[in-house]
């Protein structure tokens, strides 16, 4: 089939494009451009797939926009998320190359990136040195560095909205929930934000008034994970997840966090116990000294003395700790691609199996 003449420029544009920007939304055919190779995330706010630039070979990761409850137009979330991207241009950062809209339907078209965190960590047929997982973890304070420093939050940090492609590189997406904040004041937002087992004390205890800081939890049960290959911090429920924190790190104090009996909901879950913080010895035998110190000081109770993306950067860890941080290498080689949404079904595949394995003959 002959491409439509409006594809060559819109293909030009996906390429070489060095800022991320949204085209025109005249471009009608361009649905055309993109062949859908296969679905590769199921989310909130709508599918993701891969696809292919049919001019150029190039992989994309198309996200529809879902329009269907939207009374008044464009939705304002996908409209933040869209302006937020176009002002982001970082290595560790995902890049929107243009929108597209065709019948309707209005896409996103960033680069392709062959996994995400949740997706490589639950595979088991590749495995990190410590050497990549300092890489991995160094790429991802360097993208929330950069992200601080333009004054972004992003709100989600977590496995599925890490990506990671053949090449090793890492980068953060999904700015589904991000937003700019005042570097100068401090304002009111929303404590609804972040999953729950990546969410900070503060949140969880009722806190509106929060800073970049949210993120820089976020980032220390990545790097713990990474290690551990699982979530560190699991809770079933909102109080449950408080009871999961204080049994790691212990309960907090005003002495360590000053200003913690004033949080909105501190006294409706007061911890009843007072408990020991066990992180040193339940984490030791996973990483290094300089990495628990770095993961420590990001899993800091008070967030005004939680690490910056800045100083984590600058921590032993990375400027003095052997080994030497090296990009993972290899992992082309793995079958298949793995995002949280292959991995997930993966999962129900085996569960499947065992259910029909283990039925009484
Ligand atoms: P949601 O708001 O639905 O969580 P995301 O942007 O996180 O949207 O996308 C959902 C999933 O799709 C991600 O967890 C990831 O596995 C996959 N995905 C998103 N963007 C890309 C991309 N650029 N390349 C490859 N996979 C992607
Ligand atoms: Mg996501």
């Amino acid at each position: 089939m002959q491409p439509p003449t409006t594809l060559p420029s819109a293909s030009r544009k996906a390429e070489s494009t060095s800022t991320a920007r949204v085209d025109e939304p005249a471009n009608l055919n361009s649905k055309d451009l993109y062949q859908i190779v296969s679905q590769v995330g199921e989310g909130t706010f709508g599918k993701v797939y891969k696809a292919r630039n049919v001019i150029s070979g190039m992989n994309v990761a198309l996200k529809k926009i879902r329009m269907e409850q939207e009374r008044d137009g464009f939705p304002v979330t996908a409209m933040r998320e869209i302006k937020l991207l176009q002002s982001l241009q970082h290595n560790n950062v995902i890049r929107l190359y243009e929108m597209m809209v065709s019948q309707g339907q209005v896409h996103m078209v960033f680069q392709y990136m062959d996994h995400d965190l949740t997706g490589v960590l639950g595979q088991s047929q590749f495995t990190f040195s410590d050497a990549n997982l300092k890489s991995l973890c160094r790429q991802m304070l360097a993208g929330l560095a950069y992200l601080h420093h333009k004054g972004v939050i992003h709100r989600d940090i977590k496995g599925s909205n890490i990506l990671i492609n053949n090449r090793g590189e890492l980068k953060l997406a999904d700015f589904g929930l991000a937003r700019f904040f005042n570097k100068r004041r401090r304002t009111d937002y929303t404590n609804r934000v972040i999953t729950l087992w990546y969410r900070p004390p503060e949140l969880l205890l009722g806190g509106t008034v929060y800073g970049p800081e949210v993120d820089m939890w976020s980032a220390g049960c990545i790097m713990l994970e990474l290690f551990t290959k699982k979530p560190v911090f699991q809770g079933a429920d909102e109080i449950n997840q408080l009871d999961v924190l204080y049994k790691i790190l212990g309960t907090p104090t005003s002495q360590i966090w000053p200003g913690v009996t004033d949080m909105p909901w501190y006294e409706l879950v007061r911890p009843k116990e007072v408990l020991r913080n066990r992180f040193r010895e339940m984490f030791n035998k996973w990483l290094s000294p300089c990495g628990l110190d770095l993961a420590e000081g990001l899993l800091t109770y008070d967030p005004a003395k939680r690490l910056t993306a800045a100083d984590a950067l600058k921590s032993p860890y990375f400027m003095i700790e052997k080994p030497e941080e090296q990009m993972p290498q290899g992992l082309s080689s793995l079958e298949g691609e793995w995002h949280e949404f292959e991995h997930k079904r993966e999962r129900e595949k085996k569960k499947k199996k065992r259910a029909e394995g283990g039925a009484p003959q």
